[in-house]
């Protein structure tokens, strides 16, 4: 009961909502009827991005009431989430990732890494950008990118 009645008093914790983004939203998300599966994919990050992406989905900025959501897999998903620089280990797997997700599908790049390799521009271990690998349709620059950015991203897939 306590728990109940602690709830009950908080209230709601998100930030009020910013206007709707501007934006047109890319092709591939005009079936999406205001609703998109994210399926988040680190193809080399160094984890600030997804410290971002938790923020964004956390309950201050609370993506979710936009329509947008985590799910465990691929074949669930209408839109990925990329980040990092794209590694040799991974270039495939996220091949085969994008190949796994349903049609129509979204490819959004997310952070500096994610869009011309960042700080990890020339490492060895690099394959290059996300774009250099499979098409992308959103770019989210930052380095890592705000919490902001990324629900304004994902708002302008889900049109909301
Ligand atoms: S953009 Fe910045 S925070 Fe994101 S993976 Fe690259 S170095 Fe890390």
């Amino acid at each position: 009961m306590n728990l109940l009645r602690k709830i009950r008093n908080t209230g709601r914790v998100a930030e009020s909502a910013p206007p709707r983004p501007v934006a047109e939203p890319p092709p591939a998300a005009r079936g999406l009827c205001g609703s998109a599966q994210v399926r988040h994919v680190d193809a080399g990050s160094c984890n600030g991005c997804e410290i971002e992406i938790g923020m964004a989905f956390g309950p201050v900025c609370d993506a979710e009431r936009y329509g947008a959501r985590l799910v465990a897999s691929p074949r669930h998903a209408d839109v990925l989430l990329v980040t990092g620089p794209v590694t040799r280990n991974m270039a495939e797997p996220l091949r085969r990732t994008v190949a796994a997700t349903p049609e129509p599908r979204l490819v959004v790049a997310v952070g500096d890494c994610a869009l011309n390799c960042g700080e990890f521009a020339g490492g060895y271990g690099v394959e290059g950008a996300v774009s250099e690998v499979v098409p992308v349709d959103l770019e989210v620059p930052g380095c890592p990118p705000e919490p902001a950015k990324i629900v304004v991203a994902l708002r302008t897939v889900t049109g909301r």
